[in-house]
């Protein structure tokens, strides 16, 4: 979350290209959806007014057809011909007017049979005598005697010709007027091939692209194709679930429902099936065009959508390289932060508003011993540290609000370490609290130590005799001090020089911290030749102890000369102060009655201990 490093860039570039592909997904979803439902509802419009079409110029050639068959069957000259087949002179007229009228059929072939004997004629040929065992002559009796002008035979197979015909038979009857008897039968005929080559070629309405046009009967067999060798399939006729599987099926199945001049549409494996009746035959007609996938592909509106998609890429990559110009000073600053906080002593971290780290520079890692950033998000900060002064410090810095700075010192193993505690809210892009702890204990020892011999400095001293008395105070216990004098020490700068002053006041002050062991015991070089030793608890007769130690040590201490020509030595003079602190007392009364025993032992020829 907090990471500071050039990924960003990428990450601009990453997101940008998933949101164009996230657009170009959905959008090619949605678009081939409702593009694939227009084609659709667009092709059945188109298949339906296709079929309604063909089966208007169908029905319209077929009446024709029976129009003029009854016409025929009416003529008066027909009905004179069928009552006296043989007379001489009525047979060439009543042929001739059923020529006549056969040649305005477009099937051209006239088919009558007489009653006398039965005899079938084609024109005027001769074919057959009407026959009321033979199967295929059953159709004549029943046209012959029936009420209505006329009767479709659409069953009838004529192998001979090599063709399918439907049938157009009227009755002749003996009379116009009611109660006339059936005398005979005229039939005209029309060849399914012609038929299916008429609808094709019909100019006023052209098939949609690929469509495929059938007809088929109740039964489900096909019985007019293009291709003729669908319907010219032997004495058996194609079933439409044979040549179209499930789908053929399913038409068989829909049809039974289908009123007549209504149509069922339905898509199967990619092929769109449109049925409708046709009352007039009593027979179907079925258009079957393929709906795929280039249909969409090939669409003037889908190079429109692809264009679309092409300028909104080029946005996307226009406006990407904006963005990422944009942050780059973004970048280098943040790759700046992530340098500057990972080489930087101060320990730093990032907290959000319940504790939790989101971010920890690499010191405080160090410290914490956790080597990558990555492990240390999202951890309380406070479990990182075992050490209760730390805990303390940092935890009083996040609960704060606001600015906060402050000084606090932890003791870290055998040695204090001095922190400048700051902290400050975050809340521009998240609610939390930048912290930074800076180590001052060297800066804090350089005004606390005296540089020649190590010990603490009289402002140092100041300080924690303030704090050991208070807390003597407070805890009723003994507070002792020595205050401590090289004796003739002008004398000893004067024979050896400065220098060794000065080294001798170094070993002197080894001797008396060396005395100082335990923590509380403070060492400190009141200024020029003269220290002290404060020693909190301790009673007169333990500082007595300690004070003459020191003084036997200082006396037994050879400080060699620089030109190596032999050891110099010293004594010193020790004044010892024991008091139990009381609100009433001060503290400074403890040093002044030290210095005035002091005096009292140089006063008695020095290098001795007073009390
Ligand atoms: P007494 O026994 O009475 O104390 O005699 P004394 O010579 O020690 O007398 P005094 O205290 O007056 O002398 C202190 C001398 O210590 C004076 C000064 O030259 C010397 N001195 C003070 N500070 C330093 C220092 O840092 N280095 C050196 N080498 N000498 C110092
Ligand atoms: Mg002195
Ligand atoms: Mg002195």
């Amino acid at each position: 979350m907090y990471r500071f490093n050039g990924a960003i860039k990428h990450k601009v570039i990453i997101f940008s290209a998933c949101f164009f592909f996230f657009i170009l997904i959905s959008g090619s979803v949605i678009f081939f959806h409702v593009m694939r439902n227009f084609i659709i509802d667009h092709s059945v419009k188109e298949s339906r007014q296709f079929a309604e079409n063909k089966r208007l110029r169908l029905e319209s050639r077929l009446n024709q057809e029976i129009e003029l068959t009854v016409r025929l069957a009416e003529s008066p000259l027909v009905r004179l011909l069928f009552l006296n087949p043989d007379d001489p002179v009525i047979r060439p007229l009543g042929i001739a007017e059923i020529l006549a009228y056969g040649k305005a059929f477009s099937g051209g072939v006239v088919s009558w049979t007489c009653d006398a004997d039965g005899r079938y004629y084609e024109g005027d040929s001769y074919i057959t005598t009407y026959d009321p065992d033979n199967a295929y002559h059953r159709w004549y009796p029943a046209v012959r005697d029936q009420k209505e002008a006329f009767s479709l035979n659409v069953f009838y197979n004529y192998f001979a010709a090599k063709d399918w015909y439907l049938y157009i038979n009227a009755p002749v009857r003996e009379h116009e007027g009611e109660g006339a008897k059936g005398i005979g039968v005229v039939g005209n005929r029309v060849a399914l091939s012609a038929f299916l080559s008429f609808l094709y070629s019909a100019v006023d309405y052209a098939a949609p692209p690929e469509a495929e046009l059938y007809l088929f009967n109740g039964n489900g067999e096909i019985t007019a194709a293009r291709d003729f060798a669908l319907v010219d399939a032997g004495a058996e006729r194609l079933l439409l679930t044979d040549y179209f599987a499930e789908a053929g099926g399913k038409i068989v199945s829909e049809i039974h429902s289908l009123a007549p001049g209504a149509s069922v549409s339905f898509i199967d494996n990619g092929v769109q099936y449109t049925v409708m009746p046709i009352p007039s035959l009593n027979w179907y007609m079925l258009v079957v065009r393929p709906i795929d996938f280039s249909l969409i592909l090939g669409n003037s509106v889908t190079a429109v959508f692809a264009a679309m998609m092409g300028v909104i890429f080029l946005v996307f990559v226009i406006f990407t390289t904006y963005i990422v110009k944009l942050i780059k000073p973004v970048i280098a600053l943040a790759e700046t932060m992530d340098i500057i906080l990972s080489i930087t002593p101060n320990l730093v971290a990032v907290v959000d508003e319940k504790s939790r780290v989101l971010y920890m520079g690499k010191a405080m890692r160090d410290m914490a011993g956790y080597r990558s950033a990555k492990d240390c998000e999202g951890r309380p900060i406070l479990d990182f540290f075992d050490n209760e002064d730390m805990k303390a410090m940092i935890d009083e810095a996040i609960q704060q609000n606001g600015y906060f700075e402050t000084v606090h010192k932890a003791k870290t193993g055998e040695k204090w370490q001095f922190f400048k505690v700051m902290a400050k809210d975050i809340d521009s892009t998240f609610r939390g609290r930048f912290l930074l702890l800076i180590d001052i204990t060297a800066a804090m020892m350089y005004g606390l130590t005296d540089p020649l011999t190590g010990l603490a400095n009289r402002r140092n001293f100041d300080q924690c005799l303030k704090d050991e008395w208070k807390r003597a105070v407070r805890d009723r216990l003994p507070l002792s001090f020595l205050m401590m004098d090289l004796d003739l020490f002008k004398r000893y700068n004067d024979t050896y020089g400065h220098p060794q002053g000065d080294q001798l006041l170094k070993a002197v002050a080894s001797v008396i911290a060396g005395a100082a062991n335990r923590p509380a015991d403070l060492a400190v070089r009141m200024g020029g030749e003269e220290f002290g030793l404060l020693l909190p608890n301790t009673k007169r007769f333990g500082a007595l102890e300690i004070a003459e130690r020191i003084r036997r040590e200082v006396e037994d201490t050879c400080v060699p000369l620089a030109n190596g020509k032999g050891v110099t030595s010293i004594t010193i003079s020790i004044g010892v102060a024991c008091v139990i602190p009381a609100l009433q007392k001060k503290a400074e009364d403890l040093v002044s009655i030290a210095d005035q025993r002091l005096y009292e032992a140089k006063r008695r020829n020095r290098n001795r201990v007073c009390s």
